[in-house]
């Protein structure tokens, strides 16, 4: 669906557009694991500040279905009190988790809080969320690669693709 190179570009695009925004700011930027890790890199590649990261881990799918539960297995080392977060996540897609991560980062005092994706899935959302930064839009399909898994594999494609059904519907 995505070449590295397409991603790359984008990344680019993003993180120039970050750079801006956040001039004369040092935003922290938690990224939200697994999901995120490739494209935290890409994106930190192109982000021209003082900055800092940090990570935190959020669970919510079993397989291609979304439990509608989110869970924070682990959480930030850092104080976000007074900072400017920029949560980084690998796809928007109901905004369960976004929506619940955004909130804990509020209600301990950050100074503001935005959210970049790597992806966003083009479909109608009950939780009023968007993303202030992404990458690309995506159908409302199951995909993988660039940090995105299906049961913890496919993690490591250096492209993003489509998963074939047939190797998910048994
Ligand atoms: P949400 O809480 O429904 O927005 O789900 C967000 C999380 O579900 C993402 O961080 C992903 O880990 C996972 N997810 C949602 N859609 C996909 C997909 O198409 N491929 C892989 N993971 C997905
Ligand atoms: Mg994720």
């Amino acid at each position: 669906m995505f070449s590295k190179e397409q991603i790359e570009q984008r990344c680019k695009e993003v993180g120039a557009k970050i750079t801006a925004d956040y001039q004369g700011k040092e935003p922290i930027f938690i990224g939200v694991l697994r999901g995120c890790m490739a494209f935290m890199q890409a994106l930190l590649d192109n982000v021209d500040l003082y900055c800092t990261v940090d990570f935190m881990m959020a669970t919510s799918y079993h397989g291609t279905e979304s439990t509608g539960r989110v869970n924070i297995v682990r959480d930030v080392l850092v104080d976000v009190k007074d900072r400017d977060v920029i949560i980084v996540e690998d796809i928007l897609d109901r905004g369960l988790t976004l929506d619940v991560v955004s909130k804990m980062f509020l209600e301990r005092g950050a100074r503001s809080v935005k959210i970049a994706s790597l992806l966003v899935k083009k479909i109608e959302r009950t939780i009023p969320i968007k993303a202030d930064y992404y990458c690309f839009d995506v159908e409302n399909q199951f995909v993988v690669g660039f940090g995105l898994d299906f049961n913890q594999l496919y993690r490591n494609l250096p492209y993003i693709g489509v998963l074939k059904p047939e190797l998910y519907e048994k």
